[in-house]
């Protein structure tokens, strides 16, 4: 792995209604939601994050791909404020939201209950009844927890998130959990929050094709740093075939270290 900063690909978009323009023409593109300087983060003798650096624009959707072990949940977790226990600059604009891998939804309490749990709103329950119908689930607010289906209980998590009206929104492998068809609507279900809210969003993912359809820019976690970044300037919803995104997820792949055997080049 090169020792030189991250190395940056742009991939041109065929589309010019991008969300990119949107995000330059109302000026958000200069404000930064994160900025991470020298980010280290030992466990033991072993630095899982070495001397990261990092910058997520307001309004930015970024997504995060590596290796399994790579240090993707331990840099969120730091962005988080999760972890105090870590060395370098890190700055982030509050308030921040995070959504996980398992929901983690508070099995005795009602749905509504799970969204307000923590809120601290002057009408909690009316912005949690409103998150709760922007993620399809108004007929849900006083079912319990155990009785949801599994994408159900995730769109439970992203109003929780929803509700905190973040300004950066963390997803860690939200979607890994759930069937192939729930998560193509949980795509579409992000992206519209997004569209509509504006957070920057840091999605970790494990997989390339969810960072194409839905990510501005991909970063790949390698040795403790961003190894690589690529921005995709490419209007959604994405066509997973356009030329640009089969070049690279080819290319992400191998950054990836996932060998692409027939891939000439
Ligand atoms: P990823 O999310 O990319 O799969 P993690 O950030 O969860 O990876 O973990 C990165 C590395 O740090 C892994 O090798 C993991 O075993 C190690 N690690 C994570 N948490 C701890 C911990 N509490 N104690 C020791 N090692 C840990
Ligand atoms: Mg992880």
């Amino acid at each position: 792995m090169s020792e030189t900063a991250a190395q940056t690909s742009d991939v041109p978009g065929a589309a010019t209604a991008g969300h990119g323009n949107d995000a330059a023409a109302a000026g958000e593109s200069d404000v930064i939601a994160a900025s991470v300087r020298g980010l280290t983060k030992r466990f033991g003798a072993r630095a899982v994050l070495d001397q990261l650096d990092l910058d997520i624009k307001a309004g930015e959707f970024v997504a995060l791909i590596g290796r399994s072990g790579s240090g993707k949940s331990t840099l969120l977790r730091a962005l988080a404020g999760l972890d105090h226990d870590v060395s370098g600059e890190l700055a982030v604009t509050e308030p921040v939201a995070v959504a996980f891998q398992e929901p983690r939804l508070v099995p005795w309490k009602r749905v509504l209950d799970n969204v307000t749990l923590g809120l601290r709103d002057a009408s909690p329950r009316q912005v949690a009844v409103a998150a709760l119908e922007e993620v399809g689930l108004a007929e849900r607010v006083s079912a319990w927890p155990l009785t949801l289906s599994g994408g159900e209980a995730q769109r439970v998590s992203l109003a929780r998130a929803l509700v905190r009206r973040p300004a950066l929104l963390l997803l860690d492998e939200p979607f890994s959990a759930l069937d192939a068809l729930t998560r193509i609507s949980m795509h579409r279900l992000v992206l519209g929050l997004w569209q509509r809210h504006k957070p920057a969003v840091l999605l970790v993912t494990h997989d390339v094709d969810e960072a194409l359809a839905l990510a501005d820019r991909v970063l790949v976690l390698g040795d403790g740093r961003i190894a690589h970044s690529s921005a995709i300037d490419l209007a959604r919803p994405r066509d997973r075939d356009h030329p640009a995104l089969t070049a690279l997820r080819l290319r992400l792949l191998s950054e990836l270290g996932v060998p692409a055997a027939e891939s000439a080049s």
